[in-house]
């Protein structure tokens, strides 16, 4: 794309717009400003930009009576939200690829860009349909990927699109560019020692990260509600904690190949407990992994805080994914914040770290830390996917 000479011609450039909407409202704007690089690059060498993205899942969260809410799932909001971050007016097609996008088109001057509505509200979007895919390739020049966020999808403006241009005429944006390489830097040339560390509610998400880590992390601490899993499968009381009982026989095979494979696996040594799962519960701090009869282990323990982030400062590259316990409720956020704080004490002192996307982010931003960390992804899913060693079709479309 740096290369490129796009005075006059025609960029088609797929972003991650999927940006939380109440009552028209935009209430996090962070994934149209991440866009911005890439649409500023272009419009200032005189590209005319014709910008698409999905927004929600219309066809999916239908209404009641079966219709869909185009309005609850309209990309205009968005335009004028990128109008103003911009500074410089952007165009709002009602229909994407149709015949307000061709008049659009048609009109652009040199610089401008015009942002098409919602491509999921098309059937033929999340199919990945192959004409569909031709018809919009036909709007442009050269096709630009930023949409980090939907590059685990093999969606029709995500990845079918993209092999209707050749290789000198198709590219990375520079958020999706930036993902990539982060990604790929802690799987393949991670600086040692590598820390992983993983939490959230499910084992069931995270097993494929978790085998794939075993090949390249020395360490990996899991807390959050997934670590009661592993604690019961190793005969640890853990009361109404989060348990999945069918993966019990796998979080035990884990630790034996971690153990084969000589890496560490560091769970919680103790935790607040809580008699209820609400802010106002009554808690307890336990002595050791065990949690007594009706309480649930809501957050790792002042104990685990300490060796955790012991173990994180002692590491070169850290990989988060996934908070240390219900941090959504301040007095179960302790954990979250002490490992966000570690990592970032081992970033300032040397260590790369990536913050994996969705909750850990989420928690990241709640601190006030989310921009002091080496990298903090957009991509939940796709980064999750890409960590797991899957090849994204929205990555391979480009590359291949
Ligand atoms: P995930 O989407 O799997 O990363 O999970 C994130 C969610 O896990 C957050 O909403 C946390 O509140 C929740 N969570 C973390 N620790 C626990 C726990 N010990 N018990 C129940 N939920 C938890």
């Amino acid at each position: 794309m740096k290369n490129w000479n796009v005075k006059g011609r025609k960029v088609i450039v797929r972003v991650d717009f999927n940006v939380p909407i109440k009552n028209g409202i935009i209430t996090d704007s962070t994934r149209i400003i991440k866009s911005l690089e890439t649409l500023k690059f272009l419009l200032d060498k005189g590209a005319r930009c014709i910008i698409m993205s999905h927004l929600g899942r219309p066809l999916k969260e239908r209404l009641p009576d079966g219709s869909i809410d185009f309005g609850k799932f309209s990309l205009k909001p968005v335009a004028e939200k990128l109008s103003e971050l911009l500074g410089s007016k952007i165009y709002f097609a009602p229909d994407c690829g149709g015949s307000d996008t061709l008049k659009i088109i048609s009109e652009l001057k040199d610089g401008e860009a015009v942002l098409c509505e919602n491509t999921r509200f098309q059937t033929e979007e999340e199919k990945g349909d192959a004409n569909w895919a031709e018809l919009l390739s036909g709007l442009g020049d050269y096709f630009v990927n930023d949409a980090f966020g939907a590059a685990h999808r093999e969606h029709a403006t995500t990845a079918t699109i993209a092999r209707f241009f050749d290789k000198d005429h198709r590219s990375f944006g520079f958020l999706m560019e930036a993902e990539v390489e982060n990604g790929l830097r802690v799987l393949r040339g991670a600086e040692k020692p590598f820390i992983a560390i993983l939490g959230g509610a499910k084992v069931s998400d995270k097993i494929l990260l978790i085998e794939n880590l075993m090949s390249t992390a020395n360490q990996i601490i899991i807390g959050g509600g997934m670590a009661y899993t592993f604690l019961a499968a190793q005969g640890f009381k853990i009361g109404n904690s989060l348990c999945e009982t069918e993966k019990l026989d796998l979080a035990l095979e884990l630790l034996v190949r971690a153990q084969s494979r000589s890496v560490d696996i560091v769970l919680p040594v103790d935790s607040v407990a809580a008699d209820a799962f609400n802010a106002e519960a009554n808690t307890i701090i336990t002595d050791d992994q065990n949690i007594p009869n009706n309480y649930l282990g809501l957050d790792i323990g002042p104990k685990s805080r300490q060796l955790f982030a012991e173990k994180i400062k002692n590491s070169k590259t850290i990989i988060w994914n996934g908070p240390m316990g219900v941090f959504e409720f301040d007095r179960f956020a302790e954990g979250t914040k002490a490992v966000a704080q570690a990592t970032l004490e081992a970033t300032r002192n040397g260590a790369f770290s990536l913050i994996g996307g969705g909750d850990s982010a989420a928690a990241a931003n709640k601190f006030g830390l989310a921009d002091q960390f080496s990298f903090v992804s957009t991509g939940g899913g796709a980064m999750l996917e890409l960590l797991e060693g899957k090849i994204l079709p929205g990555v391979e479309a480009i590359m291949s």
